[in-house]
């Protein structure tokens, strides 16, 4: 193994900001360096408590944060922060900007803040993350804060990292009954409407309470809790820390940790698969010299694509069988 990536994993365990650092943006690039790295961390990982926290852009997420970031610190605990933004590769200045305004933070030593754009990794942005996620906790983080800007699909697959998900809310934006049509509501363990100090706090509160009744929330056995909070004054941020340690009590005691947990492997697995066997395939591909003679049966209309594709999956696993024989 690299023993660049040995020195890197040594002083990151050790604590070395620096080392988590580099680690981070090993992972983020992906390729060998980035597998080495995992496959050398991975036995350090499974302690931290990951926590994400969604919402559409505007609804206070980032100030959310900071005011659980100064909670959690008042307990001592070292946290990992990720914000990640799926959708473009543009917004990662904002994202920094809005980082920035943590000034309080960027300056503790147990409080370790990155922000990542949908760049660099060829697997795509859930893998470099769930990765990041992994070098922060190995690192010794007590509690990873996963942050993603929107709510779309690639979010969504985000949020599969965390153990815990906040979903924040703001009043009279009606993201509550918009979140309710996309099905997203399923996914938030605990609610927050942030903005309490504008009108209509309550009622969308209320609102989010009723509509529970018609979802069937992503963990058995838990009813999500619905807090007003005012991030900008720290107003209901301890009671929303209080139920994410309850929550995390509940994955506990209920055994669901260790099942979502193994939920989350299985997907990531079958990702992973499926993003190297594409890989691999494209280079296969180019060199058979079989594939290049049906590629000219469907070019001289003597086949067409499907029956192509059909054929060449055929001889691709008929291959790896024989293979496997021997
Ligand atoms: P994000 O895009 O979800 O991360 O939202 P930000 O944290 O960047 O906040 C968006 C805007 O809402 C900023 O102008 C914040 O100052 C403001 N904001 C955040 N929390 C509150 C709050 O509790 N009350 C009010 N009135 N404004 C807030």
């Amino acid at each position: 193994m690299d023993t660049s990536i040995k020195t890197i994993s040594k002083n990151l365990l050790a604590g070395d900001r620096r080392a988590l650092a580099r680690a981070i943006s090993i992972v983020e690039a992906g390729g060998p360096a980035a597998s080495h790295l995992v496959k050398e961390l991975f036995p350090h990982t499974g302690r931290a408590h990951l926590v994400g926290v969604t919402g559409a852009p505007g609804v206070g997420k980032s100030t959310l944060v900071d005011a659980l970031i100064t909670e959690m610190r008042r307990f001592d605990l070292k946290l990992g922060v990720l914000a990640v933004d799926p959708s473009s590769p543009f917004t990662g200045g904002a994202i920094l900007g809005d980082r920035i305004r943590m000034q309080g933070h960027t300056l503790d030593k147990r409080v370790f803040m990155r922000s990542m754009a949908n760049r660099g990794h060829a697997g795509g942005i859930a893998v470099a993350t769930f990765d990041a996620v992994r070098m922060l906790d190995a690192a010794g983080c007590d509690v990873v804060i996963i942050e993603t800007v929107g709510v779309g699909q690639s979010e969504l697959a985000i949020t599969e990292a965390a153990d815990t998900t906040v979903l924040v809310v703001m009043p009279g934006s009606g993201d509550d009954v918009q979140a309710i049509k996309s099905g997203i509501m399923e996914i938030g363990d605990i609610f927050v409407v942030n903005k309490g100090d504008l009108a209509g706090a309550n009622k969308t509160a209320t609102e989010i309470i009723q509509s529970m009744e018609l979802v069937n929330g992503a963990c058995p056995g838990w009813r999500p809790p619905v807090h007003v909070a005012t991030a900008e004054t720290g107003q209901g941020i301890q009671e929303i820390w209080a139920s994410i340690k309850e929550h995390k009590a509940y994955l506990d005691s209920s055994g669901q940790l260790k099942s979502r947990r193994e939920a989350k492997i299985e997907a990531e697995l079958e990702d992973l698969v499926a993003w190297l066997a594409k890989e691999n395939l494209k280079e296969s591909l180019t060199r058979s010299q079989h594939v290049q003679k049906v590629l000219a049966r469907v070019v001289k209309q003597e086949t067409d694509p499907h029956s192509a594709a059909k054929d060449l999956i055929q001889e691709l696993f008929s291959r790896q069988q024989t293979g496997r024989k021997r």
